[in-house]
């Protein structure tokens, strides 16, 4: 069974999602970790965004491994974990032009597929319920207003040690919005299944319920 949660960044799926896998004693699956991963190996490598096969060859020596450990998904770059170097902010700032590119899109998707065959699982990203489990039992579409989204953000980056303004943080949530719905390859959109949660006015127990009632009420 697969549940696929998409939406824009910092409106909530993230928390949910591994929530409500908890719950559901299902597999978690982060795939923006995986664009995250990418970008970083790509940064790492000084590799010149802009040369795609430069990239493709980045691409294809990578080893990359994703897993559950407890409540936390370690990402794992040529058997280094870099679950956190992977939230910094270069890696915020470059990682919606690397998932723009077309290799990049069909090599993760392949992965999540395969692991989507192995497991039970709920899957959060941009296209999951699009492109990579069109057939996905359950979609789930989260959205939330942008100044909200910052707001969250903002609060996780000052926990987190980083020092960023509100209006940067707003910035980068709106410059990443609108790259990621307007890429010609997979853009950020809707299923037209997809059943619409706004998480706005909703805390993280709200939403993580609705989805729980979904998925119990038809399976
Ligand atoms: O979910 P998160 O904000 O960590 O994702 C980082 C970036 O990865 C997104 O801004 C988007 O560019 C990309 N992404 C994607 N497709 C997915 C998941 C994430 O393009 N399925």
């Amino acid at each position: 069974m697969i549940v696929a949660i998409d939406g824009p960044a910092a409106s909530g799926k993230s928390t949910t999602a591994k929530m409500v896998a908890k719950k559901l004693e299902m597999t978690y699956l982060d795939t923006g970790a995986m664009y995250r991963a990418v970008t970083l190996a790509l940064l790492r490598s000084n590799t010149d965004l802009d040369d795609y096969d430069s990239v493709c060859q980045v691409v294809d020596k990578l080893e990359l491994d994703i897993y559950d450990k407890g409540s936390k998904t370690i990402v794992k770059l040529d058997g280094e974990d870099v679950s956190e170097a992977i939230r910094s902010m270069p890696v915020t700032e470059n990682v919606s032009a690397v998932s723009a590119m077309k290799y990049v899109r069909q090599t993760m998707v392949e992965i999540q597929r395969n692991i989507g065959k192995k497991t039970n699982c709920v899957v959060e990203g941009r296209d999951i319920g699009t492109v990579v489990f069109p057939d996905a039992e359950f979609k789930i579409f989260m959205v939330a207003d942008v100044n909200m989204r910052a707001e969250r953000r903002f609060k996780d980056l000052h926990e987190m040690g980083e020092s960023r303004s509100f209006q940067d943080v707003l910035a980068d949530l709106r410059r990443r919005d609108e790259k990621d719905s307007t890429r010609a390859y997979s853009p950020l959109q809707k299923a037209d299944e997809a059943i619409e949660i706004d998480t706005s006015m909703l805390s993280i127990d709200q939403q993580v319920r609705k989805i729980i009632n979904l998925v119990k009420k038809n399976n």
